[in-house]
This record gives structure tokens, sequence and C-alpha cells, in this order.
């Protein structure tokens, strides 16, 4: 059996407990050198085989996943943050199922939301984005014309890009063409959850300056939007004292609990918040 593992963000105790389980079964391990961090192999059986994925070729790793498989093996497939953004596991996936090898996934923390952790922000803030685009620059990997950077720029939305850091000039100015303003919010979380995390806040404008100044051309991630440095936003509804849910009364000002027609509780309660 293979288990494609998230491994977190970077910080070894971000993993899942699942995953650390699998990590400390596992008779081989193959690891996302470039992105994983190292400490997450101290979860490994001390006769754990361990590849660094970084150097191989999708034909190496899969060599070493049959082999292991022969000889009745577990094998953990590590990737950084969650397996399923950028991870390159369909082509891992499809090698497998033609060779009878089965496999398993097991979730992890993206790098976006160990980001948000870092930065103390909430990407859906209401009257502000409800929507998280993430997205990232063309580089050797082409990007479907329907995805441009523009496009997505139009909405306004709060937006995260991968593997896009060495690309902030051009990617700034295809933001604010596509309809930010040069001054929205933007932030560079460089190694989220490492412990030599850098933060920076910054605009649009000043992504490539920002950048440059620390010295940041990967590893890093860019969230664009006003949830970013949001001073105005609406609170939820969820929480608030009137609102009734299916598990909480709303009480008016007086404290009293607020009368509704019971059909107009049964259309609030079902209402998705
Ligand atoms: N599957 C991963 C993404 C892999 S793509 C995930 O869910 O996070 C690799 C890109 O992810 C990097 O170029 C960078 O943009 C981003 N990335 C991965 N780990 C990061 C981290 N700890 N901090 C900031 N960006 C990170």
């Amino acid at each position: 059996m293979v288990h494609f593992v998230g491994a977190g963000p970077g910080a070894k105790d971000l993993i899942s407990v699942r995953g650390a389980n699998l990590l400390q079964q596992a008779d081989v391990i193959v690891y996302a050198g470039s992105l994983v961090n190292p400490q997450l192999l101290e979860y490994a059986k001390k006769d754990a085989l361990i590849y660094n994925s970084a150097s191989m070729t999708l034909e190496e790793v899969i060599a070493v996943m049959e082999e292991a498989e022969q000889r009745g093996a577990m094998t953990v497939r590590l990737h950084t943050g969650d397996p399923s953004i950028y991870g390159a596991i369909k082509e891992q996936m499809e090698e497998l199922e033609q060779r009878h090898i089965a496999y398993e996934l097991c979730p992890g923390i993206s790098s976006f939301c160990g980001a948000a952790a870092s930065l103390g922000i909430e990407y859906t803030l209401p009257d502000v984005s409800q929507s998280v685009i993430i997205t990232r620059m063309e580089g050797r990997t082409a990007v479907p014309k329907s995805e441009s950077i523009e496009s997505f720029a139009a909405h306004q939305a709060t937006m995260v890009l991968f593997l896009s850091s060495g690309m902030l000039e051009e990617l700034a100015k295809r933001l604010i063409a596509g309809g930010y303003a040069p001054d929205t919010p933007a932030a560079i979380c460089y190694k989220a959850t490492w412990p030599d995390e850098k933060k920076i806040l910054c605009t649009v404008q000043t992504l490539a300056e920002r950048a440059r100044e620390e010295g940041i051309q990967k590893t890093a991630l860019i969230l664009v939007g006003n949830v970013v440095a949001a001073k105005e936003f609406r609170r939820s509804d969820l929480y608030h004292p009137d609102f009734t849910t299916e598990f909480r009364v709303g009480r008016n000002e007086q404290g009293k609990e607020k009368i509704e027609k019971a059909d107009e509780r049964k259309r609030r309660t079902r209402k998705e918040i």
C-alpha cells in the first residue's frame, strides 16, 4: 500500500495525527525534499528507507514504490501542504493503478492556511470577500487562457498565489490591469510556519520591491485583497445575538426571544451562513 500524505506547511507538528502515524509505520518514505521540512522525518522508524524526490523522476519514484510493494512494504509519499494542491499526485496515482498497487490519500494543512494563521487573517470576511481564488502565474507549467490573472483580479476577491514569488513585477502589473487598485493590501509569506518564516505586509504595487528588499524569490505565497488589512467589515450573522439558527434562538436587545413565524424560522435555519 502507498499512502500519499500531506506534510502540512512546514512546522513538524502541523502534520495530521493520521499522517504522523503513517510516517511512524512507513517502511519506505519518499518526501518532496525541496519543500518538506526535514524535521518531519524524525517521525520515521530507524530502519525506514528514505528517498528525497527532489532529484528523482516520476519513473524513479514509481520504481521505488513498486519495489517496496513487491516485498510487502508500506510506502509514504510525503508531499508539502496538502497533496491536492500543485502536488503532481494524479500522475503517480495513474501509474500505481496501472500496476494494481493500492493507494490512499491523507490530507494536510495547505501552506495557504498556514500563511493565514501566521498573518492572523481571515480570508472570508462579510462585506469584504466571500471567496478565495487559488492560482499561480504561468511558469514552465502553462495556465489555461481562461484562468488569466487579469480575469481573476476582476472579481477583487481574496487571491492566493502559489509558485509566483519570482515573478512579482509581472504579477503586480497583471493584478492592477485586471482591476485591483494599486494600493490594495497584499502580503508575502515566506516559509509559513517554518522557524525562518518571514511575513511582509505591503500593497499590490509594492510587492516586487518588498520581496527584493527581503531577498525572497521562492517558497513564498502572495496574498492579495482587502481581507489582508481589513479595517471595515460586517460582523457575522452566525454569532449575532438576534440571529436564530438551528442551535440557538435569536434574542432582541432587551434579551427577549425573537418571535418568528414558524415558516420564517425554518427558512432562516436552513439558510447557509
Ligand atoms: N501542496 C502545497 C503546494 C505545493 S506548490 C500546499 O498545499 O501548500 C509549492 C508552492 O507552495 C511554493 O512555490 C510556495 O508558493 C508554496 N508554499 C509551500 N509551502 C510554503 C510555505 N511553508 N510558506 C509559503 N509558501 C509555501
